[in-house]
């Protein structure tokens, strides 16, 4: 099976660059471990940034401080810079493919303020802006021809006599097959690595950094895996997000004796650490929406509204809602250049699995949708420009083996569920919002005690047909792939960075 694109990944990324490789006439094939409209994409809710100035004054230019700002010196200013002068236009191709933004009583687009913004610059869709997103992508995505296909999970990248990236092989998950599909390039947009932290993460269950452990198989570079968002207002007892939506549209964080004991509009990673510091004293913490009146709320909060009535038993119109910050998106990734290029020829990567150094050591919010769009359009290019110059594609590969293929010879002895659920407690405490040295060290030992005993905790479920268990192994194989890779990059930054913040030994 060949096609000229090849794009592993249907969430906002990979179907932007599915459309902009389209529309330059090639064939294009979106696989995915999920139905696409099921993607990460969807949960997104406060909003997607773009120098409007439909709420008052704004500029590019402060879109840009704020973002280099947030970043921590970590961010690439040209990048930064494209991708800031490239949102007005992002906002109005969205606008002119269908996406139903909320609009203001004069019929514009309707922007509110998130953290670390100095204006209201977050477009939004109620707060269900990713997946109004998401299913317009979709549509037009279908409308165009590409080729979508669901439930094939991806197990490596292929690499050819030329030493480029010339496909993939996946398991078929209806069936248990093998398969092989090629391409003159390919493009991972396989999203983060959050679910390393468990159900300490506001993240789907796939976002298990597949692709960036792929991608780590045929020798990609990776940039920045040690910068974790934890995001400051997750449900106290589900990790459910409350968008900032809650605290872009006035919403207060109180501690348990009812004080406003921070900014709650400062970047994540402050506010996060404010949280966690008030919650070491022993103090509950919480949302409070209930100024902003119960017609508000329904008219532009209606999911938190839901989110909070049946995940922690609240109504936020008359109660505080509470809250703990939890592990939200991953600023690291495969490294980049401005074309979206990985170091590996062929490869090409976007979205949250790849570092355009964009967000540096803390993402603003509503820059990941933003993000996703201008760069995922920039990869669909880049791939097909690639794909167009390639005059014949090699296909001659050597036979690799992958994990699948000794599985029969693994035992079951040890539950890798039990030792996912203690790995995600163990980076939720010490590779989270304050991380030590010594405890990195410790971690780092555990996971390689981890690994030595993989071949003890194989699937115990043998069926091939539609095999979760198999699919969760193999998750969780990649999640602790990555997992090293991000105790590995913060032992190596000493000093404080955005998210990456260390004290003492
Ligand atoms: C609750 C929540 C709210 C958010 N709100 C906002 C917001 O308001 N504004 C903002 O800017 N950002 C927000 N974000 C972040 C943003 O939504 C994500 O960073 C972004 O959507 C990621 O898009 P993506 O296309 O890179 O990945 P995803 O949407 O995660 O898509 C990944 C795709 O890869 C596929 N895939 C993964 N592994 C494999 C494999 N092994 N084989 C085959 N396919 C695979 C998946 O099936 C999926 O189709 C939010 C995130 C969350 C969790």
């Amino acid at each position: 099976m060949i096609s000229d694109v090849l794009i592993i990944g249907a969430g906002g990324a990979g179907l932007s660059a599915a459309i902009a490789a389209k529309e330059e006439g090639l064939h294009v094939r979106v696989l995915t471990k999920e139905y696409p409209t099921r993607s990460q994409t969807c949960m997104a809710q406060g909003g997607i940034n773009a120098a409007l100035g439909n709420h008052g004054e704004d500029s590019v230019d402060a879109h840009i401080a704020n973002t280099l700002k947030s970043a921590h010196g970590e961010a690439d200013e040209n990048a930064v810079t494209f991708m800031c002068e490239e949102a007005p236009s992002a906002i109005a191709w969205l606008d002119s493919i269908g996406v139903p933004f909320s609009r203001t009583p004069e019929g514009k687009i309707a922007q509110r303020t998130l953290g670390g913004a100095s204006a209201a610059r977050a477009c939004y869709a109620q707060d269900y802006t990713g997946l109004k997103i998401l299913h317009t992508l979709y549509d037009k995505a279908l409308s165009l021809g590409v080729e979508m296909v669901a439930d094939k999970f991806l197990l490596e990248l292929l690499k050819n006599s030329d030493d480029a990236v010339c496909g993939a092989k996946v398991l078929d998950i209806r069936t248990g097959e093998l398969q092989t599909y090629f391409a003159k390039s390919v493009i991972l947009a396989s999203g983060g690595y959050s679910r390393i932290y468990g159900h300490y993460s506001t993240n789907s269950k796939t976002s298990t950094g597949d692709g960036i452990a792929v991608a780590m198989g045929v020798g990609a570079k990776l940039k920045g895996m040690e910068f974790v968002q934890f995001h400051p207002t997750g449900l106290k007892k589900s990790s459910i997000l409350i968008s900032e939506s809650a605290r872009g549209e006035g919403g207060y964080v109180l501690n348990s004796k009812g004080e406003r004991f921070t900014n709650e509009l400062a970047p994540r990673d402050e506010l996060s650490r404010a949280i966690d510091a008030e919650i070491k004293k022993g103090e509950d913490v919480f949302i409070d929406i209930r100024h902003l009146g119960e017609q508000f709320i329904d008219e532009n909060l209606p999911q938190e509204r839901k989110l909070a009535k049946l995940y922690e038993n609240v109504d936020p119109v008359s109660e505080l809602i509470p809250i703990k910050p939890v592990a939200h998106y991953t600023m690291g990734g495969i490294e980049v250049d401005n074309k979206s290029k990985t170091s590996v020829e062929g490869l090409f990567a976007c979205g949250e699995c790849a570092n355009h150094r964009v967000h540096g050591a803390n993402r603003l919010g509503g820059n990941s949708l933003l993000e996703i769009v201008v760069f995922g359009k920039e990869a669909g290019k880049s791939a097909a420009k690639r794909a167009k110059e390639l005059p014949m594609l090699n296909t001659s590969i050597e036979e690799q083996s992958h994990i699948i293929e000794e599985l029969d010879s693994w035992s079951n002895e040890i539950s890798f569920y039990e030792v996912q659920k203690n790995l995600a407690e163990l980076f939720y405490t010490k590779v989270g919002i304050v991380r030590r040295k010594s405890e990195l060290l410790e971690v780092q030992q555990e996971l390689e005690k981890i690994q030595s005993q993989l071949p003890q905790m194989g699937v115990t479920d043998t069926n091939r047909v539609y095999n979760t268990n198999l699919i969760e192994f193999l998750e969780f194989c990649n999640m602790l792939q990555v997992a090293q890779s991000v105790v590995t990059s913060a032992l190596q930054r000493e000093q404080s960075c955005g998210a990456h913040f260390v004290v003492g030994e």
